[in-house]
């Protein structure tokens, strides 16, 4: 750098007693200016250093600034401000800013841009740290995105919940309406499950009801189906692209799983351990029909399991 280029440098104003620099120099904010016709730094606030390592002096042209952007950001970045600067529209950018130490540092850049006859010949800007603020965000995002997953998570057994049952099976229903594809769900409910509570108390049977859930939740499913708790001891399976007979084994292969657990219940009719009694439900949709019909199908096989002497698996035929 020869001196004119150096004694430039200084000059961020026209500032006859320093103190325009002076405050210019104090601010946390970073300011710079560079000529658009040569691309070149023309000032840049000794403060970058400090932020990002590298020295003021090697700030010189627009490589300089375009380099230390994250690659991820920078051809976004560069592109947004070029086209803003050559419009003559004053513009802000945030981007990862790469330090001399290889990490980096989230900059917001606000840029001013300088015409003359309605040519671009300057821009001026400010670059401010602005990580502390990207920080709170990406932690807000993150706990959004868990009370998310939490708001469709039973609190007790850790399963899918109602309302994503619900959210699934209007958008698996509709799906299989567009594509005359069949779906099917199972209802499974625990028998005689008050007189568990009763004989075992509530805290033994919140432990059945996980140990179930757990169970259940283990059996090799398709990516697309869903297992959730429906309410209290009532479990369902939705099954898109399932057709009856696939249905019915798998209905059949979650009663043999609880019965296998082999959870006492010395107050069952039915047997001596726990039992489940399942309902199931498989349609082609129609146009017309909706989703709630097919619980209620499955609920009816519910309803005819338990009627027909418990721990055994209903399905229209
Ligand atoms: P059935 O064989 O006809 O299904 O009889 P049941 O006793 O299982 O059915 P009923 O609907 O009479 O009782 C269900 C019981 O499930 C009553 C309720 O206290 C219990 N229950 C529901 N949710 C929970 C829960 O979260 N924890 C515990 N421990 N019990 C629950
Ligand atoms: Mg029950
Ligand atoms: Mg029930």
């Amino acid at each position: 750098m020869n001196d004119t280029e150096k004694n430039n440098m200084n000059e961020p104003v026209a500032d006859e007693d320093g103190k325009y620099k002076t405050l210019l120099e104090s601010t946390k904010a970073i300011p710079w200016k560079i000529d658009w016709e040569t691309k070149q730094f023309s000032y840049i606030g000794p403060q970058i250093e400090g932020l990002l390592g590298w020295p003021q002096h090697s700030w010189l042209n627009a490589n300089d600034w375009i380099e230390r952007i994250h690659p991820e950001d920078r051809e976004g970045t560069v592109n947004f401000c070029i086209s803003q600067s050559m419009d003559g529209v004053d513009h802000e950018a945030d981007y990862r800013a790469l330090k001399a130490d290889g990490s980096f540092v989230w900059i917001r850049d606000v840029v001013h841009v300088i015409r003359k006859n309605g040519v671009t010949t300057e821009l001026i800007g400010f670059m401010f740290d602005i990580s502390e603020r990207k920080k709170m965000e990406e932690e807000l995002l993150s706990l959004n995105r868990k009370l998310e997953a939490l708001s469709l998570q039973d609190g007790l057994t850790g399963v899918a919940n109602r309302r994503l049952f619900d959210q699934t099976l209007k958008a698996e229903w509709f799906r299989a309406l567009r594509g005359n594809q069949p779906i099917s769900l199972i209802v499974l409910d625990i028998d005689h499950f008050k007189q568990y509570n009763d004989r075992y108390g509530h805290i033994k049977g919140d432990e059945c009801l996980i140990q179930i859930a757990d169970a259940l939740n283990k059996i090799p499913l398709r990516s697309t189906d869903l297992f959730a708790r429906y309410g209290g001891e009532e479990f369902v399976l939705l099954l898109p692209g399932a057709a009856r007979e696939s249905a019915i084994e798998i209905a059949e292969k979650c009663r043999n799983t609880v019965l296998n657990l082999g959870i006492p219940h010395e107050a069952s009719s039915t047997a001596d351990v726990v039992t489940i009694s399942v309902g199931v439900n498989s349609v082609i949709p129609a146009s017309g029909d909706e989703p709630p019909s097919l619980f209620s199908g499955a609920d009816k096989m519910l309803y005819q399991a338990k009627e027909c002497g418990r721990n055994r698996v209903a399905s229209h035929q």
